[in-house]
């Protein structure tokens, strides 16, 4: 399997972090190797000082699709998560600086934890769930997928265009407003509407 994670999807989150709105989605990836599940802990790596949380809706594929039409594009996804993007900023900051990769700040061991899934048929609009994330009780980050730049079919058509979706693949669909650090024993839960998906410790 493959992440595919979207940048830059909210418009708060744009300008919090000083970059322009995008025309088109911008999009990077991560892997298997960044997955943790079960609400296992994240172990803080020792080649950040600052590592950003950044809460997300993830959609999971259900079916091997290229170039998908927008109007389709509902077929190809058939269960909602929450997922964190873990984010290496120094390292970014500088990789964006050199015009060099994100990976080496995206990618690493670990910075994927996913919570489990869930039927979208549970959801009544997928272009309106509210999800946000509690660092040790208190709410840092709330929004709504209507808030997204480019919804997730609009994703998923754009993306397909270069890069093949196959059965099991994430996509990850950007992060809104107050990202920002998190420290060795953090507690971290994540909620799509009342239900609660994510709920582990920084180690
Ligand atoms: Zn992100």
């Amino acid at each position: 399997m493959k992440i595919i994670c979207i940048g830059r999807n909210y418009v708060e989150h744009a300008r919090e972090l000083n970059n322009p709105l995008p025309k088109i989605p911008i999009f990077f990836m991560k892997h298997e190797s960044c997955v943790v599940r079960n609400n296992k802990p994240f172990f803080y790596p020792d080649f950040s000082t600052n590592v950003h949380f950044e809460a997300e809706i993830v959609f999971k594929i259900c079916r091997v699709g290229k170039k998908i039409e927008k109007q389709f594009a509902g077929r190809y996804y058939s269960e909602v998560g929450l997922g964190i993007d873990f984010t290496a900023r120094d390292l970014q900051e500088s990789a964006r600086k050199e015009g060099l990769p994100w990976e080496i700040a995206k990618a690493f061991d670990n910075s994927a934890p996913l919570s489990r899934f869930i039927t979208k048929r549970e959801f009544p609009d997928i272009n309106s769930i509210n999800f946000h994330l509690d660092i040790n009780g208190k709410t840092v980050q709330q929004a709504s997928t209507k808030d997204m730049i480019f919804p997730v079919d609009d994703l998923i058509s754009y993306v397909s265009q270069f890069i093949t979706l196959k059965t099991g693949d994430i996509l990850f669909t950007g992060t809104p407003a107050g990202v920002g650090p998190v420290q060795i024993g953090d507690h971290l839960e994540g909620y799509i509407e009342e239900r609660k998906m994510l709920d582990f410790y920084v180690k």
